[in-house]
């Protein structure tokens, strides 16, 4: 099969002809059909997180089941489906506690350490057991859930990781309450996704942080009341000038120190500032001594604190009833040939989502 191999850092993508396993037992083998351009493999590839090379990355990811190993009984051969980037064991203490998503042993079947995909003799890794920009992917069932007919593949794919991610950190890790105040840093494809949960969520004022222009257009039609570019001026003293202070949630959805700093920064005393961006490991986060008195909070979020099979019905069934808008986060739509091209226009800014279509249902 075809598929879309990181070789080294920095270098782009090589389309390489790679043999899968057949799904051994818990796993289900998944033909791709549309697989979402995300930051997180961005930063896989220039090596601001470290990855197991070569490696098949694309974790954001919609397809339709083609064969099931031993055991699986969520999902039969044609079903669509999601695929879920933790597949959550189930038994352990955080999947017993309501938090899959930081399971211990994220998954019952394979680990990165014991590859499906070779080419010829070299093990290649898949990224989170997916392996997504190629055209199969072998994966643990207890990360898959059906998708309704009504539902295209390419929008269930974005519900994969930025849709879940973005919705999440609203409503699972802050809990945004009704009439609250909420900025949210980068109006990409996570960003977006923060501004109409929260406006779902019933805040009073969501303001909106980029650097560019059109990002800040578009942030404002998925529900931000407001809108700060942060290039003319603090981004800080912008948003404190708006809400006399400060806002009562921020959400850094860039992945840097500095807008993690200004996130905190624009809370105000008594505030959360969540960080759902990938900053990179080696980077800290400081804060001032004083937070002990201003009692504000500084709070990871990954996946969204997905309960993924409680969180995506729901989130399909909002997008359903028309209160999420999941069609305009795709404005580009590339296929798996041209997956260098969808890195560029993610890294200029010019989209919000691109969706690869590697393969027809
Ligand atoms: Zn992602
Ligand atoms: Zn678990």
């Amino acid at each position: 099969m075809r598929a879309a191999v990181l070789n080294e850092v920095r270098t782009p993508l090589a389309i390489e002809e790679l043999t899968i396993d057949d799904p051994g037992a818990g796993e289900a083998l998944v033909r791709v059909v549309a697989a979402g351009v995300c930051h997180s493999d961005l930063h896989f590839i220039e090596g601001t997180y470290p990855a197991r090379l070569p490696t098949v990355l694309g974790h954001e990811v919609a397809g339709v089941v083609e064969h099931v190993g031993a055991g699986v009984t969520n999902v039969v051969p044609g079903d669509r489906v999601i695929l879920g980037f933790v597949q959550p064991c189930g038994h352990c203490d955080y999947c017993q506690s309501g938090r899959p998503n930081l399971c211990q042993t994220r998954t019952t079947a394979r680990s990165s350490r014991t590859p499906t995909l070779r080419r010829g003799d070299t093990p290649v890794t898949a990224m989170t057991n997916i392996g997504g920009f190629a055209e199969y992917s072998v994966t643990p069932a207890a990360g898959l859930l059906k998708v309704p007919d009504d539902v295209g593949l390419d929008i269930a794919a974005l519900v994969g990781c930025s849709v879940m991610t973005g919705y999440g950190a609203v409503t699972n890790t802050a809990k945004v309450e009704p009439g609250s105040t909420v900025a949210v840093i980068g109006t990409g494809g996570v960003g977006l996704n923060i501004i109409q949960a929260a406006r779902l969520a019933g805040a009073r004022q969501v303001i909106a942080v980029d650097l560019v222009e059109h990002k800040l257009t578009l942030a404002k039609e998925f529900g931000a009341t407001d809108s700060v570019n942060a290039g003319e001026g603090d981004p800080v003293e912008q948003v404190r000038a708006l809400t006399d202070g400060g806002v009562e949630y921020a959400f850094e959805a860039i992945g840097l120190k500095q807008t993690s700093r200004q996130a905190y920064d624009m809370t105000r005393r008594g505030g959360t500032a969540v960080i759902v961006g990938m900053v990179p490991p080696t980077d800290t986060i400081d804060v001032p001594g004083m937070i002990w008195l201003d009692e504000k909070t500084l709070k990871g979020s990954f996946y969204g604190s997905a309960r993924f099979h409680v969180d995506v019905p729901r989130i399909l069934a909002l997008y359903r009833a028309g209160k999420l808008d999941l069609d305009r986060l795709v404005t580009r739509r590339f296929p798996l040939d041209q997956i260098n091209e969808a890195f560029d226009a993610l890294k200029s800014g010019e989209v919000a989502r691109s969706v690869l279509e590697i393969g027809s249902e």
